[in-house]
């Protein structure tokens, strides 16, 4: 069952350098990706002191020889946590040509929105829409715990965030209330049981 979106930012590029080493990039991808994982969606500080990694949508090992450029264009990089970069590895299937570079197995998280085929279900898991997304969640071993834990951290932490900014404070308050109060509601409930109605 579907309790939210997978994914609620867009992914823009909006890096225009260009650097020889495909690492130099690793501070635009962290913008532009929201410092989020393109595939997982996992959250640089959920997994901090670990640090991201830049993958290859076209793997190294396919293009090698092939199409030695797409070591350091930029829009064949894709931020990603460790687990999917090494869960990714080096599948590919596509075509591979001067003009054209697409490797099917998955979707570039920048230009397809995952929204269309994966989704957060009521464990916190990631769950799929459609073949496409059964086989990203398989490709990509997004079925790990891991992933389930990750929500639920950053879903607490995104309720802390917002009742110290003070979007959540009449909620809190109120629910601070119900708290205090709990003991009369409950037995004013069992007393409404009691009396059946
Ligand atoms: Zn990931």
């Amino acid at each position: 069952m579907k309790v939210a979106e997978f994914r609620t930012h867009s992914i823009n590029r909006t890096c225009t350098k260009k650097y020889k080493n495909y690492k130099s990039y690793d501070m635009a991808l962290s913008k532009d990706f929201s410092k989020r994982c393109g595939y997982c969606n996992i959250k640089e500080s959920t997994i901090a002191p670990v640090s991201f990694q830049v993958d290859h949508f076209i793997p190294q090992k396919a293009f090698k020889g092939v199409r030695d450029d797409l070591l350091c264009d930029y829009d064949n990089l894709v931020w990603s946590c460790p687990k999917c970069n090494r869960a990714k590895s080096n599948q590919f299937d596509g075509i591979l040509t001067k003009k054209q570079a697409t490797n099917t197995l998955f979707i570039k998280p920048d230009e397809e929105d995952y929204n269309k085929h994966l989704y957060r279900n009521e464990m916190g898991g990631i769950g799929a829409y459609d073949k496409v997304g059964i086989d990203l969640i398989a490709r990509l071993k997004l079925f790990r715990i891991i992933h389930a834990y990750a929500w639920a951290y950053e879903q607490l932490e995104d309720i802390i965030q917002r009742a110290n900014d003070g979007s959540l404070k009449i909620k809190l308050e109120q629910l601070n209330k119900l708290y205090q109060n709990k003991d009369r509601i409950k037995n004013a409930l069992n007393e409404a049981y009691k009396l059946n109605k």
